[in-house]
């Protein structure tokens, strides 16, 4: 392989619970819209095929088993909100996956936060523009470490929340996506070809809302982890 021009950027690598070898992420899906209560909050109502965009990989804060991470407010915002997801981690890659098939591709379950600056997604959606300002920003992806799938059993109706401080803000579970992970993964890999290392927030509950610099964030997805961060 040549040399490059600068030094290239390392993988961000996300830890593995029970091992010491780093997951490394590829690109982060983020499915829109796939729980149906959120739906109803962002002003749509009714089973709309499942939709996608991205975040940058170098979007993705590392947060370490037991650590708080640390999420700098971003710029140009004025209403930056929580999402928190359920994060599948894809192990094995391919194109045209059927959803029968869909769940061998998942190495393991993470808990992530789709931090969205509402207001520049809003303004973009509402004349038709790209969602990247409003999504793919900086540090817009905290994510906790991996479990691996065999250990989460019962992911399918996991229950799913997240804390603002000491307020219950978001609570729901697994078995309310309006289109479940192995239907994710067969749209996704329909349009591109899923490679280990992809990462895919599965979209959030109703009770999204804002935070502010200082706020401590707590979700977490039952049989997963939890995910810790504070907005500095
Ligand atoms: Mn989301």
């Amino acid at each position: 392989m040549g040399t490059f021009t600068f030094a290239a950027p390392a993988p961000v690598g996300i830890p593995v619970v029970g091992q010491s070898a780093l997951f490394p992420a590829r690109r982060v899906y983020c499915v829109g819209r796939n729980y149906a209560e959120h739906a109803k909050e962002m002003g749509f109502t009714g089973r709309e095929p499942p939709f996608f965009f991205l975040k940058p990989a170098d979007a993705i804060v590392v947060v370490p088993t037991g650590a708080t991470g640390e999420m700098p407010y971003p710029p140009l915002t004025q209403n930056l909100h929580h999402e928190i997801e359920l994060v599948a981690a894809i192990g094995k890659g391919g194109k045209n996956i059927a959803a029968a098939d869909a769940m061998a591709h998942i190495y393991g379950y993470a808990v992530g936060l789709d931090m969205t600056r509402r207001d520049l997604q809003l303004a973009q959606r509402d004349i038709g523009r790209p969602w990247d300002i409003g999504k793919g920003f900086d540090h817009s992806a905290p994510i906790s470490p991996i479990t691996p799938a065999a250990q989460v059993p019962g992911i399918e109706t996991a229950p799913i929340w997240l804390r603002v401080n000491d307020q219950v803000r978001q609570k729901s579970t697994v078995a309310s996506l309006i289109w479940n992970m192995a239907e994710v993964i067969e749209h996704i890999s329909a349009a591109w070809e899923l490679q280990p290392g992809d990462l895919i927030m599965t979209g959030t509950p109703e009770g999204v809302g804002p935070v502010v610099k200082g706020d401590l964030m707590t979700g977490g997805v039952e049989g997963v982890g939890e995910l810790r961060v504070k907005v500095i």
